[in-house]
């Protein structure tokens, strides 16, 4: 589960680091920035706590020749031969080394004698309280120092141990100083850098706490800018998503006299012209719908007064000489033909002004193609194609306008006997838990490829002098599609020319549920012994 929770957490990120420029350019600026300034801060912090130890360093040599100075002149001073004298001067050194050394409190002092000297062992060593010279003062500092001739000043740095069990950083300095008659002894000054460290610890915190408010500001100018930049042109994005959605009337905001300003006018004004034009159109094809809806109309009258007139000749046809008989038949046969275009047209000007009902019921599909393959049984015998059904085990009820699906089948089936060259012809009935289909196939003369992408096409026909004889109007299968669509369904074709064609019609079984696949093959899968 959590190792889930991560994957999705992640995609999410993934999505949003793609879909937003405004997080992308933010997150380069501040990792740039907080690059750059870092290598700047590092720079700096180290060059200051260089500067800052030297002068220190500098400072505290000074000091430290001054203050052994100072003891040696208390040395020299002394008459050799009073021990109480050297004693005396000896505390007199420390205190004259501590005073020359005008360093803060902390400073600490040791004077003691070097190992292996000639002569009595007077006076003795001072050594300042909490100074462990066996710990802080190395053995190398003190060879040094003890083996110097001239008294030079040697020094070393060193850790500091605090009361509180922590560490700070010191200096020690070492000299040699001559006491009269008693030899060599050495002068060590231990210096406590950590106030310098702590102005260190200051600066440092300063520049690392500017660097990271540096690059918080950074971040929040480019968020700003960005979203300055970005605003608009987000905005011009979802104004055309609205467009191209049909909102025609949606517009942006049109501000001041800038590039963004000027974007937006020209934006506006492609969508005011494009508006006007849509409209135009709309209008335009409205009043041609209306047309033909009228003409339709209109032309119903008399072509059922022209119906009348020519049934009544066409029964009288016997008495005619044979020329006039043939007339009165074409007639007859032409006005039945005008009579079926006028229907389909009727019909194609409903779909197109929308106001078609659907008038759903449950309805078993096996029985309606049964139905469908009734009625058009007479016109497959008079062109001696056999008509079968094939419907293995289903679901076959549907929420569908029987009417509709019924009119689809005998348009399917029309054509099929129509082209079918007077071979088999089969239906097959299918279904699944979400879908029903039905598939007409024959054998006939098949549709070329580029026939195939027109067939769903007003009035197109592949052969037009051929479908004259048979009386097709050119619109069965534009109304079919539409018919299909109504029920949220699919009307698709597959043919080959010379082998026939296979027109599948697939519906969702319950209404307004969404298609994602039909139960049937397209052309479905023959059973053995039905290919001709
Ligand atoms: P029509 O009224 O002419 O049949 P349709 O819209 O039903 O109009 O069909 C359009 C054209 O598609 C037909 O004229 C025919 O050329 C082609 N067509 C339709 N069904 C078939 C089929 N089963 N085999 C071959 N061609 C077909």
């Amino acid at each position: 589960m959590p190792e889930f929770y991560w994957r999705e957490l992640l995609e999410r990120l993934r999505r949003l680091w793609r879909a937003s420029l405004q997080l992308r350019t933010v997150t380069f600026s501040v990792l740039m920035s907080a690059a750059a300034i870092s290598i700047i801060g590092v720079y700096m912090a180290v060059s200051v706590g260089a500067n800052l130890f030297d002068s220190r360093i500098a400072q505290a040599q000074v000091t430290a020749e001054r203050s052994n100075v100072a003891a040696q002149t208390r040395f020299d001073v002394v008459d050799q031969n009073v021990t109480a004298d050297l004693e005396s001067a000896m505390g007199l050194a420390a205190q004259a080394a501590l005073q020359a050394s005008s360093t803060p409190a902390g400073t600490q002092i040791a004077i003691v004698r070097s190992p292996d000297q000639l002569g009595p062992r007077v006076p003795v060593d001072v050594v300042s309280p909490g100074l462990d010279t066996a710990l802080i003062i190395s053995p190398e500092l003190r060879s040094e120092v003890r083996t110097s001739t001239d008294r030079r000043l040697y020094w070393q740095s060193v850790s500091l141990p605090r009361t509180d069990g922590g560490i700070d950083p010191g200096l020690a300095f070492g000299s040699a100083i001559d006491v009269p008659n008693s030899g060599q002894y050495e002068l060590y000054l231990v210096f406590n850098l950590s106030d310098t460290q702590q102005t260190l610890s200051f600066i440092q915190q300063t520049l690392w706490l500017g660097g990271a408010a540096l690059v918080l500001l950074i971040g929040a100018v480019t968020y700003v800018v960005v979203r300055l930049v970005v605003g608009p042109v987000q905005m011009a994005a979802e104004t055309s998503q609205r467009l191209a959605a049909g909102e025609l009337q949606v517009r942006i905001p049109e501000h001041g006299d800038d590039v963004i300003a000027t974007l937006a006018r020209s934006f506006n004004g492609m969508a005011e012209s494009m508006q006007k034009q849509i409209t135009k159109l709309a209008t335009l094809s409205q009043l041609q719908q209306r047309f033909v809806s009228d003409v339709s109309h209109e032309l119903r009258t008399p072509l059922t007064t022209i119906r009348l007139a020519g049934d009544v000749l066409y029964d009288q046809r016997d008495n005619f000489p044979p020329t006039t008989a043939r007339t009165a038949e074409l007639l007859r046969d032409q006005v039945e033909r005008f009579d079926l275009l006028l229907a389909d047209l009727l019909e194609m000007s409903r779909y197109d002004a929308g106001a078609v009902d659907m008038d759903t019921e449950p309805t078993n599909l096996v029985r309606l193609a049964e139905d469908a393959v009734e009625a058009v049984t007479p016109l497959a015998e008079s062109k001696g194609s056999e008509l079968s059904i094939i419907a293995p085990g289903g679901y076959f009820e549907a929420e569908v306008d029987a009417r509709r699906v019924r009119r689809i089948l005998q348009n399917l089936l029309g054509n099929a006997i129509d082209h079918g060259e007077g071979r088999p012809i089969v239906l097959y009935v299918d279904s699944d838990a979400n879908a029903v289909a039905i598939a007409v196939r024959d054998y006939g003369v098949g549709i070329s490829p580029a026939a195939m992408e027109r067939v769903f096409d007003r009035f197109w026909r592949a052969d037009p002098s051929r479908q004259r004889s048979t009386g097709g109007t050119g619109l069965g299968l534009a109304i079919s599609l539409e018919d299909a669509a109504l029920h949220d369904g699919w009307l698709e074709v597959w043919s080959e020319p010379g082998e026939g064609s296979c027109f599948r019609l697939t519906i969702p079984r319950i209404r307004g549920q969404v298609l994602t696949g039909s139960p049937l093959e397209l052309p479905p899968n023959e059973p053995e012994a039905m290919a001709p």
